[in-house]
């Protein structure tokens, strides 16, 4: 094994950050900005992580549509930094169709200028996929909602579907209502989530008017994030290291002296450190590491008496997504963006633009799929063949058209499941050795697991490394997270 004293090349202090996910490329980015040397390891031959693309027949398509809300303060911070916020701009006020596959009906999410919660009043009224007793009920789940104590423990304890049981909505409300938003921000259904996580997006939409207007990329994902974000990184000098998987963390031999007992990791006179990471076949030395991946591979990689609990960590789930991609000849659907109730479709994306097809040459559509447990094990083609059927539903024109191409892209690790209790077992970034951080969209962040969550852990897990680093620089507030 050859060892890499990497720091004495420039005697900067000298930061390893592992995974090139957004929580790892923001945190890499954010730690050249103040001035430390950077190493970004990543296992895969690609960076950008859950973010990424694939070309296919001279088209473009995404892995996963990726959307996100205007109050992401830390995801639009990254793009503005690494040059991409024009490439994925917000599309104006929330004005979301939402078509019924069983009635053919349409109706708008749709914020007026007007004080919270009442920025959606208006469009609620005229919300035809629930009744009119439904529609007068939602405020005995929403004003709660907008009121409850988002560190109150007994949160974690439920789920946001018996909760909105408890407070009188009805199947049709939650699922043509509360369910459209909640699976696409929390990608787990409204009877599993924990309410921890989806309170805290309800709460955030119904007590912030521009909060929940959309934003999404006019790009393929790999030209938004890891192409800019490594020019970046590579000019300023950090080192990029891709296809080496970090097989584990080495730990200061002295640090073994400190005491093991979960106590003593918060304690200000531990001297307990780790000196680098081993890759496969190289030993390279840092002054501090962070740990950007998710957290089944987190767990692996932490070494003993760092103050997580990597034995549960290690068993929590993950919930899947899927997306059918159909080329049409024609343009078969109006809206850049349209939900579905009544239909396993739940949102689907015009994708044209990013897919590079010419609008002249006809439609691509993205229909995006959360929670998509039952569906995963199904074939490529029989999943193309359902969506077909449920997109000729929503869309009839389609049935005149011809699909030109078709794939299915499955993420079986889309996202860490977020059921009851697992909100409390969220590490923050700092572990049991003074040096070693945590990132990842799955860490502590308060929000459920989003672009938003791994920028804000990657920013909070750098500004931790830099402290430690002796950096001085004053801190900038970004929304909820904190940028050095
Ligand atoms: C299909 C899909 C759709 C989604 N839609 C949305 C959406 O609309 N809006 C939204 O906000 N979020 C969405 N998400 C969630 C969002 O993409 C993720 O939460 C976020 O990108 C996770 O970033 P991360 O950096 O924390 O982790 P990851 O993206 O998982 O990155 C971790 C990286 O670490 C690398 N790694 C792991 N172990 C090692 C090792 N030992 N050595 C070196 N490298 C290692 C991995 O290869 C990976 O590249 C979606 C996710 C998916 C999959």
């Amino acid at each position: 094994m050859t060892s890499h004293p990497l720091t004495s090349n420039t005697g900067k202090p000298h930061i390893i950050v592992v995974g090139g996910g957004l929580a790892g490329l923001s945190a890499a980015v954010s730690s050249v900005d103040a001035g430390a040397r950077v190493t970004l390891i990543e296992k895969r031959p690609r960076f950008g992580g859950a973010t990424w693309s694939f070309d296919r027949n001279n088209l473009f398509f995404d892995s996963g549509q990726h959307v996100y809300l205007a109050c992401c303060k830390g995801y639009q911070w990254f793009l503005d930094r690494i040059g991409t916020s024009h490439l994925a701009p917000l599309r104006g006020k929330l004005n979301l169709a939402v078509l019924d596959a069983a009635t053919g009906k349409v109706s708008f999410l749709k914020r007026r200028d007007l004080k919270a919660p009442l920025h959606l009043a208006d469009s609620i009224l005229k919300y035809s996929h629930i009744t009119a007793a439904d529609k007068a009920k939602l405020g005995w789940a929403a004003i709660p909602l907008m009121r409850v104590d988002l560190n109150a423990k007994d949160l974690d304890a439920k789920t946001l579907g018996e909760f909105l049981k408890q407070h009188k909505q009805s199947d049709t409300a939650i699922a043509n209502f509360w369910e459209i938003i909640n699976l696409a921000t929390t990608n787990v259904t409204a009877d599993e989530v924990s309410l921890t996580v989806a309170a805290k997006v309800f709460k955030t939409l119904l007590t912030d008017q521009t909060a929940g207007d959309l934003g999404w990329s006019l790009v393929p994902l790999n030209d938004l994030h890891s192409k800019p974000a490594l020019e970046l990184l590579a000019h300023t000098g950090a080192d990029i290291i891709k296809r080496t998987k970090v097989m584990s963390i080495v730990t200061n031999p002295n640090s073994l002296k400190a005491s093991p007992t979960a106590a003593s990791y918060s304690s200000p006179d531990n001297s307990r450190t780790v000196t680098g990471v081993i890759t496969d076949g190289s030993e390279l030395r840092a002054d501090a590491v962070i740990i950007a991946t998710d957290h089944i591979d987190a767990a692996e990689l932490l070494p003993q008496n760092s103050g997580v609990n990597t034995d549960l960590i290690q068993k929590l789930q993950y919930s899947p997504i899927i997306n059918v991609h159909l080329v049409f000849d024609k343009k078969v659907m109006p809206f850049e963006l349209a939900a579905a109730v009544n239909s396993p479709a739940q949102f689907v994306f015009d994708t044209t633009q990013s897919s590079g097809l010419s609008p002249k040459d006809g439609q691509c559509l993205a229909i995006s799929i959360s929670a998509a447990e039952h569906q995963v094990g199904m074939s490529p083609k029989d999943l193309i063949d359902l969506y077909t059927k449920e997109i000729e539903k929503l869309f009839p024109k389609a049935k005149e058209a011809k699909i030109t191409d078709a794939v299915v892209s499955r993420e079986t690790r889309a996202t860490m499941k977020i059921t009851p209790g697992v909100n409390a077992l969220r590490p923050t970034t700092q572990t049991g050795y003074r040096n070693l951080f945590l990132a990842g969209a799955w860490t502590a962040t308060g929000w459920p697991i989003t672009m938003e969550s791994a920028v804000l852990s990657g920013l909070e897990a750098s500004k931790s490394a830099l402290h430690y680093l002796g950096f001085k620089k004053s801190s900038e507030q970004i929304g909820e997270g904190v940028l050095i």
